[in-house]
């Protein structure tokens, strides 16, 4: 058991120099996957908003223009028209242990806890 263990570190150990030597620094790896987590995310709000477009244009929900104003009215809710939403970087706090957390964390990261998804920055009416 703790033959496999070590086995298992010095595998993990020796597949992470490769990986270092290979791209240059361990920085470069931290950037590197930093910007594959922000692909992802990108990609997956694509999908959202692709979904929730075209199910309102099928439904007659309502037409291209008005989703453009939606769009425009939105986009000032941040307090700036700028064609974009400011993400928010404020801490999430823990229920469990009221700890703070990065908003971009799944799960608290003391506890474990995990964070409710939640699709929406700003709410009707808050
Ligand atoms: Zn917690």
């Amino acid at each position: 058991m703790l033959a496999g263990a070590a086995a298992a570190a010095a595998y993990h150990s020796a597949t992470r120099l490769t990986a270092t030597q290979q791209s240059g620094s361990t920085q470069d790896l931290g950037a590197r996957s930093e910007v594959e987590a922000l692909r992802q995310k990108v990609e997956r709000q694509a999908l959202l908003i692709q979904t929730m477009l075209m199910i309102l244009l099928e439904k007659k929900v309502l037409h291209e223009e008005e989703f453009k104003e939606w769009i425009d009215y939105v986009d000032q809710l941040d307090g700036t028209r700028d064609g974009k939403l400011k993400e928010d970087r404020s801490p999430q706090v823990c229920a469990n242990c009221g700890r703070n957390s990065p908003r971009t964390a799944p799960k608290c990261l003391y506890c474990g806890q995990a964070f409710e998804t939640d699709f929406l920055y700003y709410r009707p009416g808050a």
